[in-house]
């Protein structure tokens, strides 16, 4: 005698209790079914089949009662077995066909074979040869809104098929088909039961069930007939071939491990995750707005702020970073500022820690060129000028230290000057200009600084002896800052200090000077963009929160719409954590399409920037960075909905709306 495939004893269901009003749906149902037999279910409609059928295919669980499958009792399985079990031991097959309504013919009879881990090209060919059989070779591609009812019902068996389907259950697998197209389906379930299937097949129409081996009455939640107690013969007529339950029972216990299966699933779960985005574009692109928003300003303005440091540090690097500057200033607000003399700079010049001092004395004064006017920072200053600031001339040359001796009236203009004041002369040198109407012989033009530093304004000058612009312009002896070049770059801080001591020496101790370098004004600068960052940073960081709620919403309406889809891939055999997968897939999915968007609007407005002559630098950290926190609120805000989708039960997701 062998071991019944299924067995159940006692079964009961029940809704309700509670608060609702109980209701004993099936009330002990007793049933054996062996391998090979063919059976119809038939009762009147309400009478408790479906929900017979949906215990038997383990998509539901009795409310009491034993259910034996291949001799082990299924409620000892956890969720993860049962899902193998529907995989690999049944087919269903749906009144309503349950099709995926996104998917192709070809792709929903593949689904149950992902799930089971079949190599994609295996997948394909044995998807491919089930639909040829079952003649629908030219409707692989089709969706199921574009097949008809019993070419529907068809996909739905090559998908029952798909994994083996040794148990094919069918819940009025004709009920929604015209009898022409119903009388094909079941001539295909008959072949099925010929070659060995077990098919038990759920009707209300007798004639239906008249095709059966064996006939199973069923009225309220009770069996009121079983022809096979009529005729106990028939229920071994198995067909050869036919699968043996010890034969299940063997796989089962060989382990409910779909091996290789992830691959499968994720190619699945992007593939399907990109035609939800693409068929809802519209709402999707809305969703994304904050996630695209907040990567785009997190890249756009770190972008800039690392420019913009960038620009600085190049404008005061320009000038050397070993100058240290020196001026006077007020040692309190009541008192004028301290004056720096000529003789300090001398005094200054004789410190090991100098290498070069130069006196500066200047102001922006009007220039004029012809009747061209012009207004320009004119400074003078010593013949140290081209070396102390790493600035040559490439024009002319520069004046002599004679010149400065004779407060000679020469000039040395800057490309700025050059190009607005004198653009229409072939060559500057030995033109006059007036500075405060007093003439002024152009002998050199300096090199191009902002095309280095970025900043043109540095070219917008003219330097003159030091002399001369004391006599003839400003009137005053005592230079307004002195720019003293260190000795070694790397000591710039002793010289500064060394500096220091002389000059409250020499001013009675009076701290009425100022001594500063470029050195620590670019520390001093960074230190600001950093703040800036870090406040650019929090902003971005809050439009990725609200993206990723953005995310979890779409994702919980996604898990609300397609409940019907989750319950259908759980019935062909997906397991909690493949739901799971599938849904967070998903999220991140959206995240990094809103990610790669907001990059590549970073881009384009880093573009636009450039264009309009703002510094940008764009970092491949903060790219990555940006598109990693992306990522990160897909996991984050995708988890809940893929958890709630996970763990909805299969029969509520399948009879969903
Ligand atoms: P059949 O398939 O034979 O038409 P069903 O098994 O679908 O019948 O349903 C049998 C009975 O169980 C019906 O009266 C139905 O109202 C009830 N029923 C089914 N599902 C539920 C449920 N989730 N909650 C409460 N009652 C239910
Ligand atoms: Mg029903």
């Amino acid at each position: 005698m062998h071991t019944p495939l299924i067995e159940l004893s006692a079964i009961r269901k029940s809704y309700g209790g509670g608060d609702a009003p109980e209701v004993h749906v099936l009330r002990g149902i007793d049933l054996s079914i062996h391998a090979g037999e063919f059976v119809a279910i038939v009762g009147a409609s309400g009478s408790g089949k479906s929900t017979l059928m949906n215990i038997l295919g383990c998509l539901d669980r009795p409310t009491s009662g034993e259910y034996r499958f291949a001799g082990d009792n299924v409620a000892t399985l956890d969720s993860d077995e049962l899902a193998w079990l529907r995989r690999e031991a049944f087919g269903f097959v749906f009144q309503g066909y349950h099709l995926i309504p996104a998917g192709s013919a070809q792709e929903n009879v593949e689904m149950p074979a992902i799930y089971a881990g079949l190599p994609a090209a295996e997948r394909h060919a044995r998807a491919a040869a089930l639909l040829d059989r079952l003649g629908l070779a030219s409707r692989r591609g089709n969706r199921p809104h574009q097949l008809s009812g019993g070419q529907q019902q068809r996909v739905s068996i090559a998908r029952a098929l798909m994994n083996g389907g040794h148990i094919i259950l069918a819940d009025e697998p004709t009920g929604a088909l015209d009898s022409h197209s119903g009388a094909e389906v079941m001539s295909l379930l008959d072949e099925l039961a010929s070659q060995g299937h077990v098919v038990i097949l759920i009707t209300h129409d007798r004639e239906v069930a008249a095709r059966a081996k064996r006939i199973i009455e069923i009225r309220d939640g009770l069996i009121i007939s079983d022809s096979a107690e009529d005729n106990p013969s028939a229920q071994h007529s198995a067909a050869p071939g036919a699968l043996q339950a010890v034969d299940l029972r063997k796989r089962l216990t060989q382990g409910a491990e779909a091996t290789g299966a992830w691959k499968g699933e994720l190619v699945d779960a992007v593939h399907a995750a990109w035609r939800v985005m693409w068929v809802n574009k519209f709402r999707t692109a809305l969703t994304l707005l904050g996630i695209i928003i907040g990567v785009a300003s997190v890249v756009v303005m770190l972008a800039v702020g690392e420019g913009s440091k960038r620009q600085v540090m190049a404008q005061m690097g320009a000038f050397g970073s070993n100058i240290i500057y020196l001026s006077g200033s007020a040692p309190n607000p009541r008192t004028p500022p301290g004056i720096v003399t000529l003789d300090d700079v001398a005094a200054i010049a004789s410190l090991p820690q100098v290498k070069q001092i130069m006196p500066v004395i200047g102001q922006e004064a009007g220039v004029r060129f012809g009747n061209l006017d012009h207004l320009s920072y004119v400074g003078g200053n010593d013949t140290h000028f081209p070396s102390i600031f790493n600035w040559p001339v490439v024009e002319g040359s520069y004046f002599t230290r004679a010149d400065e001796q004779n407060a000679a009236a020469v000039a040395v203009i800057g490309h700025k000057v050059r190009t607005k004041l004198l653009k229409d002369v072939a060559n500057p040198i030995g033109q006059y200009i007036l500075i405060e109407n007093v003439p002024f012989q152009v002998v050199g033009v300096l090199a191009e600084k902002g095309a280095s530093s970025g900043d043109s304004d540095s070219d917008d000058r003219i330097a003159i002896p030091y002399s001369a612009a004391s006599v003839r312009l400003f009137g005053t002896h005592n230079p307004e800052y002195v720019a003293i070049a260190a000795a070694d770059a790397r000591k710039v801080k002793e010289a500064e200090q060394a500096i220091e001591q002389l000059l409250l020496r020499l001013h009675n101790g009076k701290q009425d000077f100022e001594l500063t370098n470029n050195a620590a004004m670019i520390q001093a600068e960074a230190r600001t963009q950093n703040t800036l960052s870090l406040m650019l940073g929090s902003i971005a960081a809050i439009s990725l929160l609200v993206g990723g709620i953005g995310v979890m919403n779409i994702m919980l309406m996604t898990v609300r719409e397609r409940t019907r889809e989750i319950g259908i891939r759980m019935a062909t055999g997906a397991r909690q954590r493949d739901i799971l997968r599938q849904f967070l897939t998903e999220a991140v999915m959206l995240s990094v399409v809103g990610g790669l968007t907001g990059i590549a609007l970073a881009l384009i407005v880093g573009g636009v920037l450039i264009l309009s002559e703002v510094a940008v630098a764009f970092s491949l950290f903060a790219v990555l960075g940006a598109f990693g926190c992306a990522l990160v609120t897909g996991v984050v805000f995708g988890f809940m909905p893929a958890r709630k989708a996970a763990r909805l039960d299969p029969v509520t997701a399948l009879t969903s709306e």
